[in-house]
């Protein structure tokens, strides 16, 4: 078999790695042997793979490759919390955070070079959008963090227990490469992490979210950011097409099977936009058919915005507005803006964008 150019094998689901081993005239177990070598061992040489044989390791050195996002910088925070901007082939950068608590490893990986969606509040919105990430390169990411962590620690002890897609991009305009990455993170000759422990965040993009859940019925969390059609639209202008009813219908669809399940809602506390009584009593109102959590995210501002974030007092006036509504409500501690790696503030290095007022073209 002779591709154009060398598959990446980081980014072939198990299905996919058995039918590529099939097409070579190998056996399917041969996938099952390769798999966790890539991923469980961080094994990039197929020559070290010592039980697939000689000869498919001499083909697959010959025709395909196991490549890594190099890593450009490394930024650490006092808290602990770690960023790396990495770069991909075509020398565009993407950014990767590592946060560590104390229950939980979580790492947050980007999906796309950029993002289209233009959220008003967000620092990756102006960047523009460049393209998708492949599979290759949203595993790569996975890989990249868990072994370097690993090989600091000296320890092959498992380090990241928690990816949540909340990086650069909207993971639901990318379910193409995303699929397959989940599909890896899951598979337990792969990361071995349970749905529950992989979140895909999204600003709504109501289609995909019925897809998503056919991919794999991972956590859900929605960018929601405002309790109202005529705030989101400038907010977020996706709800433009797909308005707060249409997006909380296809919620609850997602969690209709599974009675333990909830959504997890965002929402940036923006000082004087959306932080009212009023505001909180309306998503009071709104969340009440859905099974919801709400995240409050103190506004993490970045150079060029006018926004700003809402006062302490405001914020957890805000959250008692939700708590005594019965709703669960938390908010989330800021971590890593010293090295501005929190939520909105990722930036990355975009090559030639291209800026989408309408991100979806046909739907
Ligand atoms: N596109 C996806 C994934 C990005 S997740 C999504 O919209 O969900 C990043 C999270 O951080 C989103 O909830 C986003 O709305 C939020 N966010 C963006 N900019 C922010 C900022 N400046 N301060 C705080 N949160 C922000």
């Amino acid at each position: 078999m002779t591709a154009a150019y060398p598959v990446n094998l980081l980014g072939l689901d198990r299905v996919a790695l058995e039918a590529y081993v099939a097409a070579m005239g190998e056996r399917a177990f041969r996938a099952q042997q390769i798999f966790p070598w890539l991923h469980q061992r961080g094994v990039t040489d197929f020559a070290a793979m010592t039980n697939i044989g000689k000869a498919l390791a001499a083909r697959l050195s010959g025709e395909a490759v196991v490549t890594i996002p190099e890593m450009a910088s490394e930024h650490l925070s006092e808290d602990g919390t770690r960023k790396w901007v990495l770069r991909l082939a075509d020398g565009n950068a993407i950014e990767t955070v590592f946060i560590p608590e104390a229950l939980r490893n979580t790492l947050c990986i980007s999906s796309q070079v950029g993002c289209a969606l233009d959220c008003a509040f967000c620092a990756t919105a102006q960047q523009g959008f460049n393209r998708n990430l492949t599979a290759a390169e949203i595993v790569g990411q996975v890989w990249f963090a868990e072994h370097r962590l690993r090989a600091e620690r000296e320890s092959p002890e498992r380090v990241i227990s928690n990816v949540v897609f909340m990086g650069m991009g909207e993971p639901l305009l990318n379910l193409k490469e995303v699929g397959p990455a989940i599909h890896i993170l899951l598979d337990d000759l792969g990361y071995g992490l349970s749905r529950r422990r992989v979140t895909v965040s999204t600003a709504g993009v109501v289609p995909a979210l019925d897809r998503l859940h056919e991919v794999a019925p991972v956590s859900l969390a929605v960018s929601l950011h405002a309790p109202d059609d005529a705030l989101r639209d400038e907010l977020v202008p996706l709800n433009k097409k797909y308005p707060i009813a249409e997006l909380l219908a296809a919620c609850r669809r997602y969690v209709a099977r599974d009675a333990r399940r909830r959504v997890t809602f965002e929402y940036a506390m923006l000082a004087g936009v959306n932080d009212s009584t009023a505001q909180a009593r309306a998503l009071a109102q709104l969340l009440r058919t859905v099974p919801a959590k709400v995240n409050l995210i103190p506004f993490n501002p970045f150079p060029g915005t006018s926004f700003e974030r809402s006062s302490d007092a405001a914020i957890d006036r805000f959250r008692d507005i939700l708590l005594a509504a019965g709703l669960v409500a938390v908010t989330r501690r800021t971590r890593g803006d010293s090295i501005r790696a929190a939520c909105g503030q990722l930036a990355g290095v975009v090559k030639e964008r291209t800026r989408r007022v309408v991100p979806i073209h046909a739907s």
